[in-house]
């Protein structure tokens, strides 16, 4: 028996959760974002061909023997919660492959941080090598950087697609270029636009990221407006959102301490998150705040026919009054409430109602409570 081994990244987007993790790059070439926490300390570097493609084959290997357990289990090699579970227990370095498989071995991400700086040529090697040994994959997508998409023309992207490459997913964060450059992003809103623009002219999808909370109280009403601006131009397929949470490992940190950059209150993120989405308009985008970190997770749907649908939503947290806004406020951070209608749970409630008074007991604020929780989703 073979230890099959292959190398992963530490993120992915949480759309990608099922999918396959393959590593193009590692770390970030950039890495200079304020705000971003991740790959700090770590130096970026390509691998090469050779390694990728022997990580394939190790995948290839790995999914041999979680057939070659499911055989041996009388279930002629489907895959199903059995073989997951008894590999799980017995051959725990393949339950990632045996879970892709069990859910289909459909989907698949390039990581790290911007795989689009692989030459056209490898990276078209690499998704065909994928397909031609699962020929189950449906999607496969990966991260880029606005300034490595504006190194590829069309014609690339397009080979790409054709390649296997269905969708790109962009860090926007914001279209405010006060915002991108004291984030140090390393990008302009127009850069994004002519990015985001080129990605869909190929015809591959885009998911754009945009972090609400990242204006700060000085450019929240500029990040929103101008956000939205951005995403207007672009019409991406996908939009999603995430709130600002600060670690200390990210840069940013050291300004918030220093009084540089004043962090949005929940509150203010949600006003602000209300002005990004009425300014939308002219678009088909669908909009998700699948994040732990974003307050109301169920402002999403199809823009425009559900864009008052998510704006009502965001009226009704607006009209709570304070002290059950800070309740939904503790009740979502702490896990027990998704939407505002868990308030109605009892079940739900009271251990929250609990909490929200020994924090009124031993005089810690809300917001204090809620500050320190934050950081544990990053
Ligand atoms: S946000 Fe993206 S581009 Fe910026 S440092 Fe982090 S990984 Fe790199």
């Amino acid at each position: 028996m073979n230890a099959v081994k292959f190398e992963q990244g530490p993120i992915r987007p949480p759309s990608e959760a099922g999918s396959l993790l393959l590593r193009m790059t590692r770390n970030c070439p950039w890495n200079r974002c304020l705000f971003c926490p991740v790959y700090k300390n770590e130096k970026f570097s390509r691998r090469s061909i050779e390694e990728i493609k022997n990580d394939i084959f190790a995948i290839v290997e790995a999914a041999e023997e979680v057939k070659a357990v499911s055989e041996a289990n009388g279930l002629n090699g489907d895959i199903n919660r059995q073989v997951v579970a008894k590999i799980q227990s017995e051959r725990p370095e393949l339950l990632q492959v045996a879970f892709w498989l069990y859910q289909g071995g459909e989907n698949v991400f390039l990581q790290d941080g911007d795989s689009l700086l692989l030459p056209v040529d490898q990276l078209t090697e690499i998704l065909e090598l994928l397909i031609e040994k699962f020929p189950t994959i449906k999607r496969i997508t990966s991260y880029a950087r606005s300034k490595t998409l504006l190194k590829r023309n069309v014609e690339e992207l397009q080979r790409l697609r054709k390649a296997g490459l269905n969708r790109i997913h962009v860090g926007l964060e914001s279209g405010n270029d006060q915002v991108l450059e004291f984030m140090k992003k390393g990008v302009t809103g127009a850069d994004h636009i002519e990015a985001g623009q080129r990605v869909k002219e190929a015809g591959l999808s885009l998911s754009e990221y945009v972090i609400l909370g990242l204006g700060g109280e000085q450019w929240w009403r500029e990040h929103a407006l101008d956000t939205a601006e951005v995403i207007n131009q672009i019409n991406p397929d996908f939009i999603r959102v995430r709130t600002l949470a600060v670690p200390k490992i990210s840069p940013l940190y050291e300004k918030v301490v220093q009084g540089e950059f004043k962090l949005l209150s929940d509150d203010d993120v949600i006003r602000e998150e209300k002005l990004f989405i009425e300014s939308l308009q002219g678009i088909n985008s669908e909009f998700y705040s699948d994040h732990i970190l974003n307050l109301l997770e169920d402002v999403s749907g199809k823009l425009m026919e559900d864009k008052n649908k998510m704006l009502s939503i965001i009226n009704e947290y607006q009209s709570l009054p304070v002290d059950k806004r800070e309740k939904f406020r503790l009740g979502r951070r702490t896990g027990y409430y998704r939407t505002m209608s868990d308030m109605q749970n009892s079940n739900l409630g009271d251990p929250v109602e609990r909490t929200y008074r020994q924090l009124q007991h031993k005089g810690i604020s809300v917001d204090d409570y809620i500050e320190q929780l934050m950081l544990r989703f990053i």
